[in-house]
């Protein structure tokens, strides 16, 4: 530490939450050399979830989506560790390089944790084994390969039956990610099919299973509606108030006694507590954080919370804030002011966090979206243009921006890409035997 330093602050995750923490620090202390502000991650990149979707149909290009958390950064520091332990009583955490090579051991003054979340399987059988999840990039790129392995092996199959259980894409999860991921899909695998010439139009299917009644239930029911009617018009099944009870290389079976014959599941049924976090004294039974309005930890002065590791209570609804990218970077700009004034000893200037969710926007394929936006209702073109122009402003770094503008252009006129990465399956494949 150097001489001048006398307050570390420590915000471990580089999602949207941590890394608006340690923008907004830097700007309050930016003429402070006793505040010394650290950013640690696994990785050295954010990932901008809500374009992963476009990862899996290669609208968009893998490394376009991701921002090097180091080039956000200017007068805080940034390790590339992963967290296995917090000591909440000595203030220190206990981490590991990514590659195992070497341990350390950072102190901190303040702690701040935005460590987010991980997939949630629930408990249900075969689901962490065979399911496909959808949180980071290496599941969208590893989703991807897998999805035109099935095409190639379904092209050398005779079978009709075969290759339609080859064919059949799930999506568990009706919410707007799943639904985002199961359009996206069936506009990849619709334009994909024509590059082989064995697979039939009717052998091709995505299924999305939910257990509600509706999909989407985030947004109101007029535009769930609209939502299913437009999907199904394209192809997709809906299996809803079913639930999963078991997930095997071959199939999903339900707790109804059914069995969709697939190779492909793809989970998006919700999450689980980062297991770090669910460790610490102050988790709750869920393994979240519960926090006050001020994103402090109760009993354990100097830690702060936020984003999907915490429980933020929200003073409109009595309810907590929705887990979301929206949510988390409001929480994240509240955090460091609220930091920086128990840093500076004014806990007067502290501020409740007070949010209003702004609407919810979930694209469709086909260039058709829905969205409800400060209570109004859109539908169609205009809303997935509304998407596409209120995504590109949210995602970091005008180089993305242009980048991604370019990808959605081409994208318009050019063919689906259906290189296989090998080596991404590989490495599912062996560690999907380890677990068994
Ligand atoms: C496919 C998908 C689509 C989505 N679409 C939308 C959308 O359209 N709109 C929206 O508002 N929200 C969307 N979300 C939700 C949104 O991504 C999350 O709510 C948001 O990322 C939460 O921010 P966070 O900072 O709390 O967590 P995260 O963004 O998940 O960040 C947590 C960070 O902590 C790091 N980390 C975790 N454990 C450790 C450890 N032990 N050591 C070091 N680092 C660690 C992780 O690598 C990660 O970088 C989507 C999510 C997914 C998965």
């Amino acid at each position: 530490m150097p001489d001048a330093v006398t307050t570390r602050v420590l915000i471990l995750g580089g999602g949207f939450a941590g890394l608006e923490v340690a923008q907004n620090l830097e700007k309050i202390f930016r003429q402070r050399d006793d505040v010394e502000i650290t950013l640690v991650n696994e990785n050295n990149y954010l990932i901008f979830t809500s374009m992963l979707a476009e990862v899996v149909s290669s609208s968009i290009e893998a490394k376009n989506i991701v921002i090097p958390l180091r080039e956000c950064l200017r007068k805080a520091g940034f390790k590339e560790l992963i967290a296995d332990s917090i000591d909440l009583g000595n203030k220190t955490v206990s981490c590991h390089r990514p590659d195992n090579s070497e341990n350390f051991t950072l102190g901190y003054d303040y702690l701040v944790l935005a460590m987010g979340s991980i997939t949630g399987f629930h408990g249900v059988e075969g689901a962490e084994a065979y399911a496909f999840p959808l949180k980071n990039l290496a599941d969208a790129m590893e989703l991807r390969s897998h999805v035109i392995d099935m095409f190639e092996m379904a092209d050398l199959e005779g079978d009709h039956d075969v290759r339609r259980r080859l064919l059949t894409f799930t999506v568990v999860g009706g919410g707007y990610t799943g639904i985002e991921v199961a359009a996206e899909l069936n506009d990849y695998v619709g334009a994909s099919r024509r590059f082989y010439k064995n697979v039939r139009s009717d052998e091709v299917k995505v299924v999305v299973i939910d257990p509600g009644d509706r999909i989407m239930h985030e947004m109101s029911e007029g535009l769930a509606e609209y939502g299913t009617a437009l999907l199904k018009k394209r192809g997709m099944e809906f299996r809803l108030n079913t639930r999963i009870s078991r997930v095997t290389q071959g199939s999903v079976e339900t707790a109804d006694g059914g069995v969709i014959e697939t190779h492909t599941p793809i989970w998006a049924a919700g999450t689980s507590p980062q297991p770090v976090i669910a460790a610490l004294p102050c988790a709750d039974k869920k393994g979240r954080i519960e926090v006050n309005d001020y994103m402090e930890v109760p009993g354990f002065p100097g830690v702060w919370a936020l984003g999907d590791c915490a429980v933020i209570p929200d003073p409109h609804t009595g309810k907590p804030y929705p887990p979301t990218a929206q949510h988390a970077t409001r929480e994240g700009k509240r955090t460091a002011y609220n930091v920086a004034a128990s840093i500076n000893g004014k806990e007067g200037d502290r501020r409740p966090f007070i949010y209003k969710t702004q609407g919810m926007l979930a694209p469709l394929g086909h260039r058709s979206a829905v969205a409800e936006i400060k209570g109004l209702k859109f539908s169609g073109f205009f809303a997935w243009a509304l998407w596409r122009c209120i995504y590109l402003g949210k995602l970091p770094g005008w180089d993305r921006k242009i980048r991604v503008a370019i990808d959605w252009f081409l994208d318009i006129f050019l063919p689906k890409d259906i290189v296989q990465l090998k080596f991404l399956m590989r490495v599912r494949q062996s560690e999907a035997a380890d677990k068994r």
